[in-house]
């Protein structure tokens, strides 16, 4: 039934399909939700289906996810998690006891909250690096001869868009695997497998599914013919983190109108960052779309548009901060990102001071509401701090 190598198609016109064709059994026109985790065999003990033995590794609706991702990224193959941790942590563990990661600093706290304990308990080497100084983050590759370099692009919550060419190039050099988390870009807006990556990942959690319903997390490789590949999907089979059949479902209906949400989600980010850096009671906006950003020459560059997320720095510090997030009514106060609905974020109650996050720092991940409605409500939530 899945239709979805077809690269001459469009992600919009693949994505609306959800990858797939007519079934040939009834003509439904989206897949059915298989429960079974296991599959008779016959009276000789041959298999009903080749490609179905037990539920762990053999789903369909997976094995459509996965070949509709592969094709949007123009990679090999993809395989699911259960969530994007498991997915970063199933790439993560690639590298042996007594190896090297170098790994982005100032990224998604949750990746680098579990990397420090996974390599201490591993024995492997951490460096954090700041990667948006492409030149000096290539030198700590060069000075450390990691056998893994991870990097966010963009970044959480810095908006950080790491120069991915160069980066792979100085990374190949020296024998090492790229992984790049582009969970804040979708492959929409940036396929990190043709600027060299050889791992691209996503929390499926966040804009591929929505939603806000579903924990996901996808990975996708360039070639499937490596050591680390084989190893991510063995863990994916042997460990099971799998997604299971209605959260394959909703991920699968949640990426049927991802084209029709980034196109929004964007457009209002835009205009929200534009409207922000022009407001008096706003220190700065951290967003790749504005011209101020650190990142925005690379981000033209590397990506469609500046993204969905943003982080913006408010007059004063965290009280004010705080009291702004407070006064909002649009926008909830949630953490999570890549929804339908905005969302706001006061980062450093939940990392405190151990990653150097600004106080005054409000994440916010613009949805698909009226834009002149969030912008109302922020200008109503910062108003008090000055017009
Ligand atoms: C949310 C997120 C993750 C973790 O994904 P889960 O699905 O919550 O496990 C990883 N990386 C980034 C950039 C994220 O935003």
């Amino acid at each position: 039934m899945a239709d979805t190598t077809d690269r001459s198609l469009s992600p919009a016109s693949l994505l609306a399909h959800g990858g797939g064709g007519i079934d040939p059994l009834n003509g439904a026109v989206v897949p059915p939700i298989h429960t079974a985790t296991t599959f008779a065999r016959d009276t000789e003990y041959r298999l009903t289906s080749a490609a179905h033995i037990y539920s762990r590794d053999d789903s369909d609706l997976v094995r459509q996810i996965e070949s509709l991702v592969a094709t949007l990224e123009n990679g090999a193959e993809s395989r699911a998690f259960g969530s994007g941790m498991a997915a970063i942590s199933a790439v993560l563990r690639s590298v042996r006891p007594g190896g090297t990661i170098v790994a982005q600093s100032g990224i998604y706290w949750g990746t680098t909250s579990w990397l420090r304990k996974h390599c201490a308990h591993a024995g492997i080497a951490l460096i954090e690096a700041e990667a948006g100084d492409t030149e000096r983050f290539c030198e700590t590759l060069r000075e450390t001869g990691p056998d893994l370099v991870f990097i966010e692009v963009p970044s959480n919550p810095w908006l950080t868009v790491a120069d991915i060419a160069p980066i792979a190039e100085a990374a190949h050099a020296l024998k090492a695997v790229v992984a790049v988390d582009a969970t804040a870009a979708t492959p929409l807006l940036m396929k990190p497998l043709e600027l060299g990556a050889d791992i691209v990942l996503h929390s499926a959690t966040k804009a591929l599914n929505g939603h806000s319903d579903v924990l996901a997390g996808i990975v996708t490789c360039r070639d499937a013919h490596t050591d680390t590949w084989r190893f991510i999907r063995e863990e994916r089979h042997d460990a099971g983190a799998v997604l299971g059949p209605f959260e394959a479902y909703l991920l699968l209906r949640g990426l049927r109108t991802l084209s029709l949400r980034m196109e929004r989600m964007c457009a209002n980010a835009q205009a929200v960052a534009e409207m922000l850096k022009a407001h008096p009671a706003v220190e700065d906006v951290l967003y790749p779309g504005l011209a101020s950003h650190a990142s925005h020459a690379v981000a033209g560059r590397q990506m469609a548009s500046g993204g969905y997320l943003m982080s913006v720095l408010v007059k004063g510090g965290a009280a004010e901060a705080l009291a702004v997030a407070g006064r909002l009514n649009l926008i909830k106060r949630a953490t999570s990102l890549g929804g339908v609905e905005s969302l706001v974020e006061h980062r450093h109650t939940i990392e405190g001071d151990a990653t150097g996050v600004p106080v005054n720092l409000l994440r916010l991940s613009i949805g698909i509401e009226s834009v002149d409605d969030v912008i109302a409500d922020l200008t109503a939530a910062l108003s008090p701090l000055g017009r």
